[in-house]
């Protein structure tokens, strides 16, 4: 089969290898689209190896089931779904507690075992999954589907995680509109009644904003902070989701939370945010605000999230690309010319 794989840091190649081998609980997966996340362009950039053998890339796969191992219950060949990207143990108390994204066997800070970050990835023709992480999708279209497995998980959990800020009259600021954020405005539009302020550095990601449901545009920049004070009479918003999460963003985050508002740092890049502890009337972080970095979702944010876009309330805008032109997909995202998700199809 066909398989996108890094081979050297930077280095990718579409390598003919095997079909993966499965074990006695996993099933063998068609994949009929993968997404394409801004994690790949972060995974590309890694200065050394993940592994001493070629990764295939890829962790928002949808396909159909294959073949399926011998101790595997409650699944049919030809069963249409998407992977559940938390590998995660299914035994320990996080995990029993509906919390795999946070599975205890992860350790402190790493993430349960991800398809396409350790275990191969779904930009291939076949891959290899737990049966555990198998999520029907119904009659969704793949295209549509993929994309559910990590940008919608991941924007649901962080919204869901803050609802109780999104009451009527409130004001929820999604900081850059790419593949999870158009996703984000749509979630946040369906959940609740609070009014969505989009930022981002491009037009046509503000236009996707628009068009998704946001009520007030922002083309980002120093006085981001400023205007949403401005907005909101100077007491700032109640809930603040970082897709980028460069020093920019987390330092405008900060400044622009309301008191008891909600930060969420969804956005990996690294950025530092400067929450000082420091007394009343002090430039930043307000009395009462929360920070929480965000990973992924739960099993049944993913349901939620297909429930949505089978419901017709959640589309996410689709840029298609085959198997083979995954590396101008990449470039073309890196340098900001993706509207919505680049999506793979082998
Ligand atoms: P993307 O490239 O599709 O979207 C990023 C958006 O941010 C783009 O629209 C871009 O124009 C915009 N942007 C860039 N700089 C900006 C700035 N200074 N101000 C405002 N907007 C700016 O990426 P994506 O796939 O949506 O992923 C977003 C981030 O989330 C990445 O860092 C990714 O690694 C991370 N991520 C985290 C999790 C998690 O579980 N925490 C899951 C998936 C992705
Ligand atoms: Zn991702
Ligand atoms: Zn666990």
């Amino acid at each position: 089969m066909r398989a996108l794989q890094l081979t050297d840091p930077g280095v990718l190649e579409v390598r003919e290898v095997p079909v993966p081998e499965i074990g006695p609980s996993d099933l063998l997966i068609r994949v009929g689209a993968a997404g394409i996340c801004h994690s790949d362009l972060h995974l590309l950039h890694f200065p050394y190896k993940m592994r001493e053998e070629p990764l295939t890339l890829g962790h928002e796969i949808a396909g159909t089931v294959e073949a399926m191992g011998s101790e595997v219950d409650g699944r049919v060949v030809g069963e249409r779904g998407i992977v559940y990207l938390c590998w995660s143990c299914g035994v320990c108390r996080e995990c029993i507690a509906g919390n795999e994204n946070v599975c205890l066997a992860a350790g402190r800070t790493a993430m349960p075992p991800c398809p396409g970050l350790g275990p191969d990835g779904g930009m291939a023709e076949y891959v290899r999954v737990p049966a555990r992480s198998f999520v029907p999708i119904g009659d969704l279209d793949f295209l549509q589907a993929a994309p559910m497995a990590d940008a919608a998980l991941t924007s649901y959990h962080a919204i869901r995680g803050a609802r109780e800020h999104l009451h009527p009259g409130s004001t929820a600021v999604v900081i850059g509109v790419g593949g999870l954020g158009h996703v984000a405005v749509q979630i946040l539009g369906a959940l609740s009644a609070t009014r969505i302020v989009a930022v981002d550095v491009g037009e046509t990601q503000l236009d996707l904003a628009k068009r998704c449901g946001a009520e007030i545009t922002i083309e980002s920049g120093s006085d981001t902070a400023k205007q949403i004070l401005d907005l909101t009479d100077g007491r700032g918003a109640d809930a603040v989701f970082d897709f980028v999460g460069i020093d920019a963003t987390a330092q405008m985050s900060v400044a622009s939370v309301a008191p008891n508002g909600a930060y969420r740092m969804i956005g990996l890049g690294g950025g530092v945010p400067g929450v000082t502890a420091e007394p009343a009337g002090g430039p930043g972080w307000p009395w009462g605000a929360s920070v929480r970095k965000s990973y992924g979702g739960t099993r049944s944010d993913l349901v939620d999230s297909i429930a949505l876009a089978n419901s017709g309330r959640l589309t996410v805008e689709v840029e298609r690309f085959d198997l083979a032109d995954a590396r101008t997909a990449l470039d073309r995202l890196e340098s900001g010319q993706i509207r919505g998700r680049a999506v793979l199809v082998p």
